[in-house]
């Protein structure tokens, strides 16, 4: 059985993404409990409670259980730029977004929405300034000008925090500009528990929140989106209009409140500190690159890692190769951890460290290709 086995389903040697992290036996004892009643319906007391108590540990009025994580963006941008007063309108993001660059274009088939791309100055996160800078307001404006309805910000972004200041700071100021606020929080798990704020107050900067409970919280599948009642009234007339109302969704959202409860915990911050146990595997990791001399292209202050391998001569295709050859799996230049990596994985890891920063790829033979089933019973 695969279920509460990241060793058996590889994700204990998968550094490309913490998305594929392992559901336990706990969930599946979980799902056998939920009630089987219809959710189009409104019945089904597993999903309405997981979404009462989403939206309680958000400070929320309300929440609405959606299969990913791009879904819940997708629904919150379209549920708010449907609340614009000018139509058509523009939503504001960091051009790196995975809102602008990952979701299939869905802003401009769901939201019907311009993207205004901007590179945030500081080069890690969007603040106040840049956004002041970029927007497009006021009546007066030129006809050729889009309006912007809408900032959407990650946190974290690319695995860095945005601080809890310039989310309020932000928050200010689209307030008085007129514009609504999206927090892409599939990491805002991350965020909390490396002391980001509490989901409270990150939850409190925005108009629609997203989390995710199938990255480093490792439900099998689900996210939510959290808001005002009029947003998620919106967001689920919008979600049933995509075929996104799923019947018996106990069955998951019970498998995703297990998930919370035993790798977060019952409140608005975390105290299971099972995310810190990828965040300290980051923090290695870091120091394993620096140590042999590698350079970031980002501070590691959460669960990523992002390896400068122009500085180190070498093409990203070439590394994720070399960690094949090492038996695990990597998406050069980022490396993401999560708490199922196994200590096994980040030896290999370090000698595919060794083999980037002392160019010894000659090195890599086969018996040390054995090193996947070391200390973990593979079953692949
Ligand atoms: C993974 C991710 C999403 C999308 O989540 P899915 O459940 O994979 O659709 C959205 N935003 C960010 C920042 C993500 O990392």
């Amino acid at each position: 059985m695969s279920w509460g086995d990241p060793c058996r389903t590889g994700t204990a040697f998968d550094f490309r993404t913490d998305a594929i992290t392992t559901p336990s036996i706990r969930q599946l004892a979980a799902i056998t409990r939920a009630t089987l009643n219809d959710d189009v319906f409104g019945e089904d007391a597993s999903t309405t409670l997981l979404e009462q108590h989403v939206a309680t540990i958000c400070g929320c009025d309300a929440a609405a259980f959606v299969m990913s994580g791009t879904m819940a963006n997708q629904l919150s941008l379209a549920a708010l730029t449907s609340m614009s007063r000018s139509r058509p309108c523009a939503v504001l993001a960091d051009s790196s977004a995975h809102v602008v660059n990952f979701e299939a274009g869905g802003l401009s088939n769901l939201s019907g929405a311009a993207v205004q791309p901007v590179q945030p100055s500081n080069g890690l996160y969007l603040r106040a300034e840049d956004i002041e800078k970029h927007a497009k307001l006021g009546d007066n404006m030129p006809w050729e000008v889009c309006p912007t309805a809408v900032v959407s910000l990650e946190n974290t972004a690319h695995g860095n925090l945005i601080p809890l200041r310039e989310l309020r700071g932000i928050r200010d100021w689209t307030a008085q500009a007129g514009i609504l606020v999206h927090i892409d929080g599939a990491r805002v798990w991350d965020a909390v528990a490396a002391g980001g704020g509490s989901l409270r107050d990150i939850a409190a900067c925005s108009d629609a929140m997203t989390l995710s409970f199938a990255k480093g919280i490792g439900a099998p599948i689900g996210a939510a989106v959290v808001g005002s009642s009029e947003v998620i009234r919106r967001v689920k007339r919008l979600r049933q209009s995509i075929g996104g109302g799923v019947r018996k969704a106990g069955v998951l959202a019970a498998a995703a409140m297990e998930a919370v409860l035993e790798n977060f915990g019952p409140g608005d911050v975390d105290v299971c500190r099972v995310i810190q146990g990828g965040h300290s595997a980051a923090a290695e990791v870091s120091n394993m690159w620096t140590a042999r001399g590698g350079k970031l292209l980002r501070p590691t202050e959460t669960n990523m890692v992002w390896l400068d391998l122009a500085a180190a001569g070498v093409a990203a295709e070439t590394v994720s190769d070399m960690a094949s050859r090492r038996g695990v799996l990597l998406a050069a230049p980022r490396v993401v951890l999560h708490h199922q990596i196994c200590a096994d994985a980040l030896v290999s890891l370090g000698q595919v460290f060794d083999d980037i920063l002392a160019g010894g790829v000659a090195a890599v033979d086969a018996a040390d290709l054995g090193v996947r089933s070391k200390g973990c019973v593979q079953a692949m």
